[in-house]
């Protein structure tokens, strides 16, 4: 077969170069004749790992003094739970901005286990938009926002400035721009989206705002408790801590967080100047909120659906099929995702509205 080109939105494309390395320490990790998946998450070989993944994590996102950075298990869905039990009072309340499917999920969870303030929401328009004035109170415990709702292809792009302790869901943006960890209060992130496989989650968090809800906290939810024992309170994770680990050094020899920002934006434009140009498709999100990494689109002409999918399946793409609740398309473009790819799906497009714009002549 010849070569695939993946906008999968999660799991989703790593490098190769990765993948390689990846796959040779699934037979002989460090030349030690094992597999990684075979050794004490205790030795000294993993320690390793685990020490120079959250190096890399501190190094390429500048994590000043007072953060944890975390690799835990759960995926970001109790990421959802753990900010609530480790962040929300007794009786307090958490602040949400609900702009997708994500948001949602997550602040469903604060209505089972707490109080719910919903500062504002874009399900008006199917989450085609972020909202941006709402009131902040200093009544809630903190705010909760999802920075890239991957299913509706928009990304927040000012983050707010809020006076409560911000948390934020960057499962699908994380690493793909710059951001200032100062604001946060915690972040967290599923690493199947920019980061390497299913199984992992990213955590990075403020230590001194911990341990102050008041909640008796089950242990395994206990943020405290994993900041203490660096993760290893249980067996972590230990192949997609070292796939991430891999992926965050090849982010890291290529320029890291400000070379791909620059080559996202770079990608990101070539596929919305087509979408913007291109008489047969439109963009379904706001363009002023438009994702750099998940763009959704439709055919404005539905006869020309059946040609678009045969070519695009033709030429090995995968995956740009859109989300049930949004229709369409989408192509997810991650870090890892090729510019070449990009351009290939673009001169399929291109191709398709020549054929059709002379169909209309
Ligand atoms: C994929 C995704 C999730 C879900 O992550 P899990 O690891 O499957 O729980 C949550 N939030 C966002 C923004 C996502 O893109």
């Amino acid at each position: 077969m010849s070569k695939v080109h993946n906008f999968s939105a999660g799991p989703s494309i790593l490098n190769q170069g990765v993948l390689k390395k990846a796959a040779q320490a699934v037979e002989n990790f460090n030349n030690s004749g094992l597999s990684i998946l075979e050794i004490s998450h205790r030795s000294k070989d993993f320690i390793a790992v685990m020490d120079n993944a959250v190096a890399l994590v501190k190094e390429l996102l500048e994590v000043p003094e007072g953060y944890s950075v975390l690799f835990l298990q759960g995926g970001a869905s109790t990421g959802f739970l753990k900010t609530i039990l480790n962040f929300m009072k007794q009786d307090g309340t958490g602040a949400y901005l609900n702009t997708g499917t994500w948001s949602k999920k997550a602040l469903k969870e604060a209505e089972k286990l707490g109080k719910l303030n919903m500062v504002a929401s874009s399900e008006d328009k199917n989450f085609n938009y972020i909202p941006k004035v709402y009131p902040i109170s200093t009544n809630d415990n903190y705010l909760h926002i999802t920075t890239n709702n991957t299913i509706f292809g928009t990304q927040i792009k000012n983050i707010p400035v809020s006076r409560i302790p911000l948390i934020a869901d960057m499962s699908s943006d994380i690493f793909s721009r710059k951001i200032n960890i100062s604001d946060y209060a915690m972040i967290y992130a599923g690493a199947q989206k920019n980061l390497g496989p299913a199984g992992t989650t990213l955590y990075i968090v403020k230590d001194s705002l911990l341990g102050k809800t008041g909640r008796t906290i089950p242990t395994m939810l206990d943020l405290r408790v994993h900041a203490d024992k660096g993760s290893m309170f249980n067996t972590p994770p230990v192949y997609p801590i070292y796939v991430s680990m891999l992926t965050l050094e090849w982010l890291k020899a290529n320029g890291g967080v400000e070379w791909i920002e620059k080559v996202n934006q770079e990608k990101a434009d070539l596929i919305y100047n087509e979408i913007d140009s291109n008489s047969i498709f439109e963009g379904t999100a706001a363009i002023e909120d438009r994702s750099n990494m998940n763009v959704t689109f439709v055919l404005t002409n539905p006869d020309a659906q059946a040609d678009f999918d045969k070519m695009w399946k033709e030429a090995g793409i995968n995956g740009i099929n859109g989300h049930r609740d949004v229709g369409g398309y989408r192509a997810s473009i991650y870090n890892a995702m090729p510019k070449e790819s990009i351009q290939v799906l673009v001169d399929i497009m291109k191709e398709l509205a020549k054929k059709y714009d002379l169909a209309n002549s």
